[in-house]
């Protein structure tokens, strides 16, 4: 009989130690998950029309550029 109820406190130990660990994990997962991708919006350039992603442009007064050259170049 004690053997038993060793063996059945084991069982209990052993599902509880895996669902806290499935729990753990779960919410790692939940956690690390990517965020999604920022949207690249395509901007044209002021001066020459050639598109860039909104990031890598230049600002200028009138608006966006592709590069600093062609900003001084639109706005002297
Ligand atoms: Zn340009």
């Amino acid at each position: 009989m004690k053997v038993i109820l060793l063996f059945a406190a084991l069982l209990f130990g052993a599902w509880l130690w895996r669902a806290g660990r499935r729990a753990k994990l779960k919410d790692q997962g939940l956690r690390n998950k990517p965020p999604a991708p920022p949207q690249t919006e395509m901007v044209p350039c002021l001066h020459c029309s050639v598109h860039i992603a909104q990031g890598e442009t230049v600002q200028g007064k009138l608006g966006l550029y592709c590069s600093t050259e062609h900003r001084q170049l639109a706005e002297p």
